[in-house]
């Protein structure tokens, strides 16, 4: 009755699958457990469709007891395949369905259901019977059919609905196919029944699994003797929160330099040669190659470190050696402990990194700790940038306008233009966070830029004369100002939105000043275009009054720290120092003003501009617009 020959091919080809899947260290990570358990339901459905059939072609020298057995044990492992691929669509996916616990008991009520079917067939004789004649199919046996395309279904939902949670379209692809072939085969069982051809089918999508991402190798480096920083980023990623882990990392000084010195294939054998005396040494935990010499164990929570180190020591101590290689290489160490939920694992691997760094340089062996303190600091940049990336990407970089008054009517004069970045939630990041990260990463330029392009759309936009203001100021960090092309770039955006360049001024601290002649050069170009310059902050860091006084600035603006100083404690030092610029005929700008009295302080030190938060905090350029619109 049935024929089973190809079931039988495909144990073969299984088997092989099996050999190579087990031979190599598996990391423990959720898909390749779903992975193992869709292998060993795929295994007993082999057997146990081989057997049965065998069983039922030959019934008559069965008992009905004995062909009940291995029928239903059958029946409930085809169901349970079914559900298995599922699971692994879903894994694949990264849906949760080990912390969502209700969704994933209420995907397990067919299965649960068609086994509780099967289990009272003996009976009842709803999905076959047995009897004189031998093997019946019975009135319920389309369950098979309806949980197959129940299971693949949710797959596809699953597919469509997370499309997003997956790494690489490859792998879409793939499990795509992967679901496409379960659903030929269903068709193709239906179709003809006695060829077990559902096996084959089951069997091509392991083999598409395999090739796609469940190749032990993709995880493995130094010759298969320790897992990746692939294998690490996944394990920590998926574990993160549910499992408490203590790290210690081992890394060779100066893995260049050593690289120079003993060449790259022997550094590569003695780098294989630590792996394998790691991971034969810590046998318990996973261990890691990160790449430049750096290795990591992951063990339980309460892993003796000092044990550890002090074993390790000892294999540095004395070189490496294998035939006629001998390897003197310094190691150092970096200790992490992973209890609690990160919030960003970017963060922690970043923190890690400088641990390594750190470590790569110590010479006492001594661990570098990397702490919770360090990683929340980590993750605390690095969403800042992301924010600011995301900001300067999206052209959502916003500008504020902070008025700026004069002294002698209290009017507004002009304003200067303060960059606002917004963090996921909405709220505003203070420059002094992202403004170190941009000018440390290079986006200043971008970041700069955006904020002078948005400054010259609102005085293109709007008649800034009936805001009462004739100038805008615009920050320029010192690294925008070392560009030599800042001056065309500049005008080409003055030029693009047609406004005079003298409408915006732009400031500069002393820090770009730092070499006279290219500064000079630099200020000339701009100049030239039309742009005025604003020494701003002045007073702290290195003021140099005679390299000032080679620049031709229009004003000087007082950093808050010595207007505060003077107002709390007045003296005679701020008074000469406006006068002696008053002298030079630079006007007197002072920042942050927050009182009346300190208002009319500085008023009478001769100051002609005042800027602070006794006037107005800076607004929203709308905000800005409407407050000092005189219409
Ligand atoms: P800054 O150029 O010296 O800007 C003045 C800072 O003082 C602004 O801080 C402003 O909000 C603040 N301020 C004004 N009045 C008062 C006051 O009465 N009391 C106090 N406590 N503070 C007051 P903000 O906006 O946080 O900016 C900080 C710094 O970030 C700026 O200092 C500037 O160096 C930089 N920055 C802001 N926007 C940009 C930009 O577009 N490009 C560049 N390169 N740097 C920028
Ligand atoms: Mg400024
Ligand atoms: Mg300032």
């Amino acid at each position: 009755m049935w024929n089973y020959s190809f079931a039988v091919q495909s144990t073969f080809i299984l088997g092989i699958i099996l050999v190579f899947y087990f031979s190599l260290p598996r990391l423990s990570i959720r898909m390749n457990r779903t992975f193992v358990f869709m292998l060993i339901t795929q295994s007993a459905v082999i057997f146990f469709d081989v057997v049965s059939s065998w069983a039922d072609n030959n019934y008559s020298l069965m008992t009905s007891s004995v062909l009940y057995f291995l029928n239903s044990v059958y029946f409930i492992l085809f169901y349970i395949r079914a559900y298995a691929s599922y699971v692994f669509t879903a894994n694949v996916f990264r849906v949760d369905l080990i912390l969502d616990k209700v969704k994933a008991n209420l995907m397990l009520i067919p299965l649960a259901v068609s086994i509780l079917m099967v289990a009272s067939t003996p009976w009842t004789g709803i999905i076959y019977t047995i009897d004189a004649k031998g093997y019946h199919t019975g009135p319920f046996y389309d369950v098979l059919y309806i949980i197959s395309y129940f299971y693949l279904a949710a797959s596809f939902i699953t597919m469509l609905i997370y499309r997003d949670n997956i790494k690489k379209r490859r792998y879409w692809y793939s499990m795509l196919l992967f679901n496409a072939i379960i659903l030929a085969g269903i068709i193709c069982r239906r179709a003809f029944p006695t060829l077990l051809l559902m096996d084959t089918f089951y069997l091509m999508c392991v083999i598409d699994v395999y090739l796609t991402f469940q190749n032990p190798e993709f995880y493995l480096d130094l010759k298969g003797s320790v897992f990746n920083s692939s294998a690490f980023r996944d394990y920590i990623e998926e574990n993160n929160g549910l499992l408490a882990h203590r790290l210690l990392g081992v890394a060779i000084h100066n893995y260049h330099e050593m690289r120079d010195i003993y060449g790259a294939t022997k550094l590569d054998e003695g780098i294989g040669m630590i792996a394998r005396y790691l991971s034969v040494t810590f046998p318990s935990c996973n261990v890691f190659y990160y790449g430049r010499g750096r290795f990591m164990i992951l063990g339980p929570s309460d892993m003796a470190y000092e044990e550890c180190t002090a074993m390790i020591n000892k294999m540095f101590d004395k070189p490496w050696t294998e035939e006629n290689m001998e390897l003197y290489l310094e190691v150092g160490y970096v200790t992490a402990d992973l209890t609690g939920k990160l919030n960003s694992t970017d963060a922690f691997f970043n923190a890690l990194l400088l641990g390594f760094s750190e470590a790569e340089r110590k010479d006492d062996r001594i661990p570098v700790v990397v702490s919770d303190v360090q990683m929340a600091e980590n993750e605390n940049e690095v969403s800042v940038k992301r924010a600011l990336e995301a900001a300067i990407e999206g052209d959502r970089v916003e500008v504020f306008l902070q008025p700026i008054v004069d002294a002698g009517t209290e009017k507004v004069a002009g304003a200067e233009a303060l960059c606002r970045v917004r963090d996921s939630k909405g709220d505003l990041i203070p420059p002094g966070l992202f403004i170190p990260i941009a000018e440390k990463n290079g986006r200043i330029n971008q970041l700069g830029e955006q904020v002078f392009e948005k400054t010259c759309r609102f005085v293109s936009e709007n008649d800034i004369s009936k805001l009462g203001i004739s100038w805008i100021n615009v920050n320029l960090s010192p690294m925008q100002f070392m560009k030599p092309d800042l001056a065309e770039r500049y005008e080409a955006v003055i030029k693009r939105y047609g406004i005079d360049p003298k409408v915006i001024h732009l400031e500069i601290t002393e820090e770009a000043m730092v070499d006279d002649v290219f500064l000079r050069r630099q200020m000339q170009a701009m100049q030239h275009r039309g742009f005025m310059f604003v020494l701003d902050d002045y007073g702290v860091g290195y003021s140099n009054l005679t390299r000032v006084k080679k620049c031709s600035f229009i004003n000087v603006k007082f950093d808050m720290s010595i207007i505060r100083d003077y107002c709390k404690e007045p003296d005679e030092i701020l008074p000469n120092m406006i006068l002696t610029f008053k002298h030079m005929n630079y006007g007197v700008t002072a920042e942050g003003v927050e009182t009346e009295e300190m208002a009319k302080m500085l008023k009478d030190v001769g100051c002609d501009y005042l800027q602070g938060y006794y006037y107005s905090r800076p607004l929203p350029m709308s905000d800005f617009a409407q407050k000092y619109s005189t219409f």
